[in-house]
This record gives structure tokens, sequence and C-alpha cells, in this order.
């Protein structure tokens, strides 16, 4: 654990310093994230550069258009149900569905200029998105997680092994193109960059804003079909590092589970804290 947080610093640190390489001008970068349709344009053409032998189309509205696909395209589908998650590949379909309102509200989260986060590009998370979901259509793992409760929980679940199979699977794809010296290489590597600030971000905000909270509740699964999300980034930095900085970000993860499980959860529910 020698110099972890320190390394991961670093490394978060140099991600926002070559943010300047990006396809995306950072003057263009809007203060509030939203979900215009030039982001989503831009992040589909990055997520078809980086797929190869699969393509994801734009928002289709017409049926006929859908049912002229083949198996490798896969069509966008925009839904406008208050309840529907953000994006989701739905029981049956291999067809990747957005909340355009859910969707925008995470990226404004996540995206959002802030002094003290560490600078996510819109395009780029909503890459990584929608690999993940070309990951659930890869492997026919679709719409499972719908039969979800929410209920704080460390246990691992064939749901949650889906969705790390999925970010998995966005991981290679993003690394194979690093590797390659494609078209797509240098956003390829920016989008390994924002994940690894997007891991920086999600825990100091767990660590800055509930510093105070001693049952680790934000360390907790929100639900039995999706693991924490903060250990989820964890994971998927831990898929780019290198075997030299391997055993730290392998420690952080480490770190983080052992942190979690220091206050049980029977602890959480005695105080009501879920
Ligand atoms: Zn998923």
């Amino acid at each position: 654990m020698k110099n972890l947080f320190y390394n991961f610093f670093l490394y978060a640190i140099i991600a926002s310093l070559i943010e300047s390489c990006s396809i995306f001008n950072t003057s263009t970068i809007p203060k509030k994230a939203y979900l215009t349709d030039e982001k989503l344009i831009n992040a589909i053409e990055l997520t078809n550069c980086i797929l190869d032998s699969i393509t994801i189309f734009d928002i289709v509205f017409n049926d006929s258009i859908k049912n002229e696909l083949n198996s490798n395209q896969i069509p966008i589908i925009e839904t406008f149900g208050a309840r529907d998650p953000m994006i989701f590949v739905p029981k049956g379909y291999a067809e990747i569905h957005i909340n355009r309102a859910a969707l925008s509200s995470y990226l404004a989260e996540y995206s959002a200029k802030d002094k003290k986060k560490l600078n996510v590009y819109p395009e780029y998370l909503l890459c990584l998105l929608l690999l993940h979901e070309v990951g659930h259509i890869n492997y026919h793992d679709y719409g499972l997680f719908f039969d979800d409760s929410s209920t704080l929980n460390t246990q691992m679940t064939l749901a949650k092994e889906m969705e790390l199979r999925a970010d998995r699977f966005a991981a290679n794809c993003i690394k194979k193109k690093i590797d390659n010296y494609g078209p797509c290489m240098l956003d390829a590597s920016m989008i390994s960059m924002s994940i690894s600030s997007m891991s920086w971000n999600l825990s100091m905000n767990r660590i800055v804003y509930h510093w105070s909270d001693i049952t680790n509740s934000k360390m907790y699964d929100q639900s039995y079909s999706h693991p924490n999300l903060e250990l989820r980034f964890l994971v998927l930095a831990n898929e780019f590092t290198n075997s030299v900085d391997s055993v730290d970000s392998n420690d952080l993860i480490e770190d983080f589970l052992k942190r979690r499980q220091e206050n049980p959860l029977d602890t959480l529910f005695i105080k009501g804290k879920h």
C-alpha cells in the first residue's frame, strides 16, 4: 500500500494534463453537461470506431429501418418513460434503449466541470456506457437486471457478474484500440484516462462528502443487480494498468472491499441507515 494514493493521484493528474489531445475542444465543453444530439452523435461515432465488427446506429424512430438491420447492427431507441433506466438493453431485443432525461442527469453529474473533480468528457463516458451495453448484447444477457430490489448488500449475484463481464468487454474493446495505434487510438486512451478520473472522483466524493458516515454505506452495492459504482470503476481502472502498476491498483480494490466490511451490514440495518 506504500505510495498507493500518491500513484493513483499522479495517474489522474496526468489524465487531466493530456486532455488537450482529445478530438473534443476543451473550450466547447459546457459547465453543465447534458445530452445534446451533437454529444450523442460524437459518442456513437467514437463507439463505432472502437468496435470492430459491430455498428451502433443513430436513434432509430422507424420500425422499417430497424427491421432492415442485420445482427451486427444495433439500433438505439429513445424511450420516454419516467421510470425507464437511463440506458439499457430490453429483455429479448438486441437494441440499446436510452432515456435521454435520465442519461442527461447522469452525464451532467459525472461530467460537469467542478474544481473539486477531474474532468470527464460526457462523450467519453457515454461511449463507455454504449460499449458496456454492446457487451450485454454480445453475451445475450438482455434486460436481466430488471428483477431487482434495492437493498444495501455485498452479495455476489449472477446479475452483478454479468455487469462486470459487460464492463470487461468494454475495457477490452478500448484496450485493443490503444494497442493497435488505429484511427481512434488517442480517444481510446482518453477513455481509459476518464475511467481513472471517474474512479478518483467517486472516491473523493465519498471521502470528502461522506466522511462522517461510519457505516460506510456508500461502499455497499445499492441493489442485487449492479455492483457498487465506485468499485466498478476501480475494477475497470485496474484493467488498464500494466504489470508494474497492477499491484497498486489491485490494492485499491482490496482496500475498498476490506473497508466496506469493517462495519457489518447488520449494523447498518440496526441503525436504519439504508
Ligand atoms: Zn449493464
